[in-house]
C-alpha cells in the first residue's frame, strides 16, 4: 500500500466511527457507555495505524480525545503539532471565526510550538492566541470559507495585515523580514455543515504540488471530525445519566426520575421509599490509602447498592459518597429491611488493602412521612446525619413529622362522624365512604369525594369537584393573606366540613323554590352552629377548626350570625370561606335561580364589599378569580 492508500484506508475507518456517532443520540450516549471498551479495541487499531504511517497521527488524536474529554483546543493543538516539519511545512495553526455582540473575529485556537511561532511571540508581545483578529468579508479567509476552496498566497504581508490591523507597522514588518516561509495556505474548516474556521499552513515553498494539497485536504478533514466528535461529546457528556465512576444513575436523573416517581406516587396513592447512604470515613481512606482506595471504597458500595435494588428499584450517586436509592410501593417498613440488608452488606464486604468499610443510612418515605418530596428529601438526610451521630454504620427512620397531616385529620374526622351514625343518611352509604376512607387515605382525592357525596345528599344539584375547586381558591386566597402553613392546614379541613351541618336539615327546606317562611329561614341560619355543635363538638382532635366553621357566616359589618360580630373579631379563615362559599354558591345551579358565569358572580360579591366582606378580602379575592379566567 502507498501512501495516499493508506490515508484512504484510514479515512474509510474514521468515516466509520463518524457514522456511527451520527446514527442518533441514542447511539451517542451508548458510545459513550461503551467508551472503555472501545477505547481499547481503538488502542489496538491506532497501533496498527501508527505503526503504518507515523504522518498520520490524526486518528490518535481523535480517540484519545474521546477517551480522555480533553478539551478540543488541546486536542487541536496536538494535531497541528503533528504535521509539524512534515513535507516541509514550517508552521500551521487553527483559527476559529467568532461571533458576539461586537460583530465577527477571529481567534487562534491552536498553534504549533515551533521556532517559527516563538519568535514571532518574542516580537509581538502579546500572543496571537491571545488577541482578538479581524475577520474582513473580503479577506482571502472570507473567501476561502465561503466559496469552500483552498486558498494559497504568496503575500504574506497582506495575509498578516489583514488581521492585525491595529498592530504598529514597525512590528508587523519584524515579523515578515525573518520569516522564511513563502507561502499561507488556507483551508477552511466545517462542522457539521457550519463554517467553522480555517487550518493555515505556512510553507516554505511557493508552489504546491497536487500531492500535497490532497494531503493538506485529508489532514482538515481529519481535524474537522475532531472537531465534530469533541462537540458531539459535549453533547453526550451533557446527556449522560450515568456516573462514570460507579456506572450508577447520576444526579441528573435521578432528579428527573424522582420527579416522575412523584406524580406516579401521587396517582396511585401508592407511597415510594428513599433510602439515602454515606459513607463512612472515606476522608480516613482517602488519606491512609489513598484516593485510589477511596475510590475503591465507592465502588464497592455502588456494586452493593446494584446487587440489592430490584430491577424497579433507582440506585443514584449524588455525587462524593453519597447515594440514593428509591423503592417504589415501598412503605417505610419494607424500606428499613432494605436498608439494613444494604448496611449489613456493606459490613461485610472485604477490600484489599482497605479492609472493611461501613455506611450510614437514613429512611424516609414519600406520602407516609410527608407529601411533598422536598420535606422527604430533607427528612432522609436527617435521618442519614442521626445515624453518624449515633456512632454510624446504622440505620435511622426519619423522625414522624411533628403534627399528623391535614389530610390525616380530615380522614379521621369524616370516618369518625359517618361511624358514629347521628348524621340521617342512609347506613350502607356511611358504610361504604368510610371503607373508601380507610382504603386510601393517603390520597386527597377521597376526602373532596367523600365532601362531595356529602353534599350531594342534601344539594342533588351540587356538582362533583366543586368541593375541591373551593378547597384550592381558599388556600390561593390564604395565601394571598399570608397565613401560616398550621393555620392554611385548619382551613382546609374547615372547607370539607363548614357545611355538614345542612345533611341534618329537612331536605323540603333546602329545595324548595318559592320563598322561605320566616321559620325557615331562622332554621338555616342556624346550620352553621348545628355543624359544629352537634356534629363536630364530640371529635376531641378537631376543635380549633370548630371556631372557623361557626363563624363563616359572620359579615364584615357585623350584620352576620350567629355571634354577630365584626370585622377582625371575624377569623380571616372564616372570612374566606365566606367569599368562597359565596362564589361557588353563585356560580352553581340552584332551584330557585340559574347559575352566574364568574363574572357575574364576581360583580356579585363587589356589591357586597365593606359590607359582607372586608374590601381587601374582596379585592384579593377578584385578582385571583381574574387570573384564572384570565
Ligand atoms: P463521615 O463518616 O462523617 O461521612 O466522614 P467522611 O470522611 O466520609 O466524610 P467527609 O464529608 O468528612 O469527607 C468526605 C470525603 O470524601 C472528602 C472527599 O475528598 C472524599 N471524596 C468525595 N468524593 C470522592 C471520590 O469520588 N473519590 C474519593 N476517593 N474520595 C472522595
Ligand atoms: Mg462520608
Amino acid at each position: 500500500m502507498n501512501f495516499f492508500d493508506k490515508l484512504r484506508d484510514i479515512r474509510t475507518k474514521i468515516a466509520e466511527v463518524e457514522n456511527n456517532i451520527y446514527a442518533g443520540k441514542q447511539d451517542y450516549l451508548e458510545i459513550y457507555e461503551r467508551n472503555l471498551q472501545l477505547e481499547k479495541e481503538i488502542a489496538e487499531r491506532t497501533r496498527e495505524l501508527n505503526t503504518a504511517n507515523k504522518r498520520m497521527l490524526t486518528l490518535q488524536h481523535i480517540l484519545d480525545m474521546m477517551s480522555s474529554a480533553k478539551p478540543l483546543n488541546s486536542v487541536l493543538e496536538s494535531i497541528v503539532n503533528s504535521i509539524k516539519g512534515e513535507l516541509g511545512y514550517l508552521h500551521s495553526t487553527i483559527i476559529r471565526k467568532e461571533n458576539d455582540e461586537n460583530g465577527d473575529y477571529i481567534s487562534v485556537i491552536a498553534e504549533a510550538k515551533d521556532e517559527a511561532i516563538d519568535r514571532v511571540n518574542e516580537i509581538i508581545k502579546v500572543p496571537m492566541q491571545a488577541r482578538r483578529l479581524v475577520y474582513s468579508p473580503d479577506s482571502i479567509y472570507a473567501e476561502a470559507l465561503n466559496e469552500k476552496k483552498i486558498v494559497r498566497t504568496k503575500d504574506l504581508r497582506k495575509a498578516l495585515y489583514g488581521i492585525i490591523p491595529d498592530m504598529e507597522d514597525e512590528m508587523k514588518e519584524k515579523v515578515l523580514s525573518g520569516m522564511t516561509s513563502r507561502s499561507l495556505n488556507i483551508i477552511p474548516l466545517y462542522t457539521r455543515g457550519k463554517a467553522f474556521g480555517w487550518f493555515c499552513v505556512f510553507s516554505s515553498r511557493e508552489d504546491l504540488a497536487e500531492a500535497e494539497l490532497d494531503f493538506l485536504s485529508m489532514f482538515a478533514q481529519q481535524i474537522e471530525i475532531a472537531i465534530t466528535i469533541a462537540d458531539l461529546f459535549e453533547e453526550v457528556k451533557q446527556q449522560a445519566v450515568t456516573d462514570g465512576l460507579t456506572g450508577l444513575y447520576n444526579r441528573r436523573y435521578f432528579e428527573e426520575y424522582l420527579a416522575k416517581e412523584v406524580t406516579r406516587s401521587r396517582r396511585s396513592g401508592q407511597p415510594f421509599s428513599i433510602i439515602g447512604l454515606d459513607l463512612d470515613f472515606l476522608k480516613q481512606i482517602n488519606d491512609k490509602y489513598g484516593h485510589t482506595s477511596g475510590d475503591i471504597a465507592i465502588k464497592a458500595v455502588a456494586g452493593v447498592l446494584k446487587s440489592n435494588a430490584r430491577a424497579i428499584d433507582t440506585a443514584a450517586r449524588m455525587g462524593g459518597e453519597e447515594f440514593n436509592v428509591v423503592l417504589p410501593g415501598v412503605s417505610s417498613e419494607g424500606a428499613m429491611i432494605a436498608a439494613e440488608r444494604i448496611r449489613k452488606a456493606i459490613e461485610d464486604l472485604e477490600l484489599d488493602t482497605i479492609g472493611h468499610i461501613t455506611a450510614s443510612i437514613g429512611v424516609a418515605t414519600f406520602l407516609e412521612h410527608s407529601d411533598n418530596i422536598e420535606e422527604v428529601l430533607e427528612l432522609t438526610d436527617q435521618a442519614m446525619y442521626l445515624s453518624k451521630k449515633n456512632g454510624r454504620n446504622r440505620v435511622t427512620l426519619a423522625r414522624p413529622v411533628n403534627e399528623t397531616s391535614w389530610q390525616e385529620i380530615a380522614v379521621n374526622t369524616f370516618t369518625d362522624i359517618l361511624s358514629r351514625h347521628n348524621m340521617p343518611i342512609p347506613q350502607e352509604l356511611a358504610d361504604n365512604l368510610c371503607e373508601k376512607l380507610k382504603a386510601n387515605s393517603s390520597q386527597k382525592e377521597i376526602l373532596y369525594s367523600v365532601a362531595d357525596i356529602l353534599t350531594l345528599t342534601y344539594n342533588p344539584l351540587h356538582s362533583q369537584g366543586v368541593v375541591k375547586s373551593k378547597l384550592l381558591t381558599a388556600v390561593s386566597l390564604a395565601k394571598r393573606f399570608d397565613l401560616s402553613k398550621d393555620e392554611i392546614d385548619k382551613l382546609k379541613i374547615a372547607i370539607l366540613l363548614y357545611d355538614i351541618g345542612n345533611v341534618m336539615l329537612p331536605r323540603e327546606i333546602l329545595q324548595k323554590a318559592t320563598p322561605l317562611t320566616e321559620d325557615e329561614i331562622a332554621k338555616i341560619k342556624a346550620h352553621p352552629l348545628i355543624a359544629a355543635k352537634e356534629i363536630l363538638s364530640p371529635i376531641s382532635y378537631i376543635q380549633d377548626i370548630i371556631p372557623i366553621i361557626e363563624h363563616h357566616h359572620e359579615n364584615w359589618d357585623g350584620t352576620g350570625y350567629p355571634g354577630k360580630i365584626a370585622r377582625e373579631e371575624i377569623p380571616l379563615s372564616s372570612q374566606i370561606i365566606l367569599i368562597v362559599d359565596a362564589y361557588y354558591a353563585l356560580t352553581e345551579q340552584r332551584a330557585y335561580r340559574s347559575k352566574l358565569s364568574p363574572r357575574e358572580a364576581l360583580d356579585e360579591i363587589r356589591k357586597d364589599a365593606g359590607k359582607k366582606w372586608n374590601e381587601n378580602l374582596v379585592r384579593e379575592f377578584v385578582a385571583l378569580i381574574e387570573h384564572d379566567i384570565d
